[in-house]
C-alpha cells in the first residue's frame, strides 16, 4: 500500500512513512536519519554541503556504492 504525503506548506507530495519532508526549506529527504542530518542548530544545512544526492529525494551519496 502505498502512503501518500503532502506539505502544507508547499506542492510537494510524495510517498513512503519513512521519507521526511522539511516543513521548513521544504525539501524532502529519504529517511528521518537524513532530515535529522539537515538540520544543524534549529537551521537547515543545504543537502548538497551534506553530500546528498538527488533522486526525487534526497538520499545519502555516502550509501551509494
Ligand atoms: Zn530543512
Ligand atoms: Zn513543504
Amino acid at each position: 500500500m502505498t502512503v501518500r504525503h503532502s506539505c502544507s506548506g508547499c506542492e510537494n507530495l510524495w510517498t513512503g512513512a519513512a521519507r521526511a519532508h522539511c516543513s521548513s526549506c521544504h525539501e524532502t529527504f529519504d529517511s528521518v536519519g537524513l532530515f535529522d542530518m539537515h538540520r544543524s542548530r534549529g537551521k537547515c544545512k543545504k543537502p548538497q554541503s551534506l553530500r546528498m544526492t538527488w533522486d526525487g529525494v534526497w538520499r545519502s551519496g555516502l550509501l551509494e556504492k
